[in-house]
């Protein structure tokens, strides 16, 4: 079985005989077999998105990029295991991205108006994106880009939704609240909550299937639970009826480098969870 985080070993006897077969007869993989390659072909491309490398023999390479096509058309779930409370078919929303932030205006409803520079809203106006995550409250940097992730973290976040197939235009981005925090102090939970209804409206309006949840924070205050992130992370938790998943904030994985095989994990949960819904990609 692959372990996230461990490369596959070339040298192994047995991968290496399962690769062989299979090498000639790639067009026939399906089930289990199919998964793991698919795994190993995601992990491959995260750890290079990451920075970190090993040698691939030009017979493992081959063999994982002429199996790419027929892996992943094995790989999709037979119709009957697709969950059938939530559909994948768009249901309009009432409220547009458009409309909360004209609902938001210049707005001072907590003390963080005072120390912004910038309100940040969120990424690119997106509507039934698989995917929405909501990171930590923006910084400074953040503010100046005027993005709700910024600089090498947002590199980083991009390069490990690249590594499960996703993009800016399959994901939409917010923070916890609008605005910076002064003093580069953790926002309050008072200032959270005057922030979230809005939060809440930017959820209705893209109608994501899945929340990504970026940072102690974001996690925490959505779960509403003073838990360490450490326990809440790698399993999915259920918010007002949308899966919602908390990990770490990639800001803090450039920090901790041995956190991105958890991370890693967490984000292979909501790539197989995106695939059991089956959505549209
Ligand atoms: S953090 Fe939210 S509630 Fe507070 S001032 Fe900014 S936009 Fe308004």
């Amino acid at each position: 079985m692959l372990i996230p985080g461990q490369p596959p070993s070339g040298k192994n006897e047995a991968t290496g005989a399962i690769m062989e077969k299979s090498n000639s007869q790639h067009k026939n993989i399906q089930g289990p077999l199919a998964e793991i390659l698919q795994q190993t072909r995601s992990l491959i491309a995260f750890h290079q998105n990451m920075g970190l490398s090993y040698p691939l023999t030009p017979k493992i390479k081959n063999f994982l990029e002429s199996a790419g096509p027929d892996i992943c058309k094995a790989n999709k779930r037979p119709k009957k295991t697709a969950k059938k409370k939530q559909s994948s078919s768009p249901v309009e929303s009432a409220i547009t991205l458009a409309d909360v932030r004209r609902e938001l205006g210049d707005c001072r409803r907590c003390p963080l108006h005072g120390s912004r520079k910038h309100l940040i809203f969120g990424s690119k106006d997106v509507t039934h994106v698989p995917l929405f995550i909501v990171c930590d409250p923006p910084t400074r940097e953040d503010e100046k880009s005027g993005k709700p992730i910024s600089g090498m973290a947002e590199e980083l976040l991009l390069k490990m939704l690249a590594a499960i197939g996703l993009d800016l235009n399959k994901v939409y981005i917010t923070n916890i609240v609008k605005c910076c925090p002064p003093d580069v102090r953790p926002a309050t939970a008072q200032e959270i909550g005057t922030c979230q209804p809005f939060l809440a409206r930017q959820i209705e309006a893209v109608s994501p299937k899945i929340i990504y949840a970026l940072g102690p924070l974001a996690g925490r205050s959505l779960l509403k639970t003073e838990a360490p992130l450490l326990r809440l992370r790698g399993r999915f938790h259920e918010f007002h009826g949308i899966s919602l998943m908390p990990s770490y904030h990639p800001d803090f994985l450039l920090r901790h480098p041995d956190m991105k095989k958890p991370a890693w994990h967490d984000l292979q949960m909501i790539q197989r969870k995106i695939a059991a819904l089956n959505v549209p990609q």
